[in-house]
């Protein structure tokens, strides 16, 4: 199932660097030693819902195409098969990607893909190997958390670069976009599985580390950046390294003000601001200032991006969440310090879930990536399926609560949101968890 959010979406999701299969037209004259002309049985054979085309390996069975004598194609015939005049996109430039499914190096690999599609490493004078020991250094830096873990900071870098893609590049320079990607993948370094307010009530090392700080950011935020900090200090995993002092300085204040403001009890004020924005013509003007604010929202934006994605990827993201905040609620009824109360039913009761997965899309996420489109027209298909998962959690919520068991309608994906203005959302928590 497709969002369709972008140009991006709408094609295969085939890797660019590896063989590719025709889907449609082309040059097939090539299949056998004897110049036999495939015929258009055998193309859509290949080309078809059974083509053995696998993303993940890149690698082609050459015993899986049809042949009616039998014949086997060998790897350098099914490269003949390939008509250079079709593009592909790589898997990385959709919307519909489930991280899931790759390992961690593939997410590595497709990382640096993503920069260099902006040549931004090169740009920079960063080599692979270095940029590949600070993506490692990353996931190793990373706790196995239900929510916060390596393939989130991945997919919060991902966004990013989709968000940069679909209209704020128009406003960036190569400098902005690279500080607004490697914000992204730091924004949650070594995140302990809880929100700020858990550090604050169980005065955690963090807590009592971070919490005298001037800035108005949460204890956690300011813990990331410093752990960002710590991994470009080391010379192994320094992939600012070949930056004059100046723009390293320059650099590092780009990431830190994207990484802090990461901090939910700062979401309101910088919708306020983003409004402000979308107001105004252009929506951000030639300026360091807007260029960072940018980059603040788009790390922002593509932290809450879960639920504005296509509805199986909404709920595995959401019911890690919820995992991770029941485990919470557990790990303080455990440490005997004040519990937080919105988690309490969430592990018995599906209403509870279904009714905080609900609030939060209606307060933050819709909201916010209705603004990011009307600032960027080609986000529009994001916000409309923030909105259709909002519409299926509302419906699922009813049908609890009119006691006709929880189902799971599909046509209500594709259903328009029928939620009214004015009414007034029920949000389970403070609205402040960390994401
Ligand atoms: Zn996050």
């Amino acid at each position: 199932m497709g969002t369709g959010s972008s140009i991006f979406s709408r094609k295969a999701e085939v890797h660019q660097s590896t063989p590719s299969l025709p889907i449609n037209g082309g040059d097939f004259s090539t299949i056998g030693n004897d110049n036999k002309v495939a015929d258009t049985k055998e193309i859509q054979d290949i080309g078809g819902s059974r083509s053995p085309y696998s993303p993940d390996s890149g690698s082609l069975r050459a015993g899986d195409f049809p042949s009616n004598d039998n014949k086997v194609a060998d790897t350098k015939e099914i490269e003949d098969l390939v008509d250079p005049r079709i593009q592909y996109s790589p898997i990385w430039q959709s919307w519909d990607i489930n991280p899931f499914e790759h390992e961690k190096s593939k997410l590595i690999e497709y990382a640096w893909d993503i920069m260099e599609s902006y040549g931004l490493l090169t740009k920079f004078g960063v080599e692979r190997s270095k940029f590949t020991r600070f993506l490692n250094a990353v996931a190793l830096r990373m706790n196995p958390n239900k929510f916060h873990n390596f393939v989130h900071c991945w997919s919060v870098f991902q966004t990013t670069y989709l968000l940069i893609r679909n209209g704020a590049e128009q406003y960036l320079t190569p400098f902005y976009m690279l500080g607004a990607l490697i914000a992204a993948i730091c924004h949650d370094l070594h995140h302990p599985g809880n929100d700020n307010n858990f550090e604050k009530k169980s005065r955690s090392a963090i807590y009592e580390r971070y919490q005298n700080n001037d800035i108005a950011a949460g204890v956690l935020e300011r813990y990331h950046f410093a752990e960002t900090e710590k991994l470009l200090e080391n010379p192994d995993t320094d992939i600012l390294s070949a930056l004059s002092p100046e723009q390293r300085s320059a650099m590092l204040t780009i990431i830190k003000e994207a990484i802090l403001a990461t901090d939910m009890s700062r979401h309101f004020r910088l919708m306020d601001e983003l409004a402000l924005h979308v107001g105004r013509t252009p929506h951000f003007e030639d300026t360091d200032e807007d260029r960072t604010f940018l980059v603040r929202i788009l790390v922002h934006c593509a932290d809450l991006s879960g639920q504005a994605l296509r509805r199986d990827l909404a709920q595995k993201w959401g019911g890690f969440v919820l995992e991770e905040f029941i485990e919470q609620f557990d790990k303080e009824s455990a440490a005997n310090i004040e519990v937080s109360e919105s988690f309490r039913n969430l592990k018995s009761s599906e209403l509870a879930r279904f009714e905080c997965q609900r609030s939060f899309v209606d307060i933050f996420v819709s909201k916010q990536w209705e603004l990011a489109a009307q600032c960027f027209p080609a986000l529009q298909c994001q916000a409309d399926q923030a909105n259709k998962n909002l519409a299926f959690y509302t419906l699922e919520i009813a049908k609890i609560k009119e006691g006709a068991g929880v189902g799971h309608l599909a046509q209500v994906v594709d259903a328009p949101s029928e939620r009214k203005e004015g009414s007034v959302p029920q949000l389970v928590g403070n609205g402040e968890e960390s994401i």
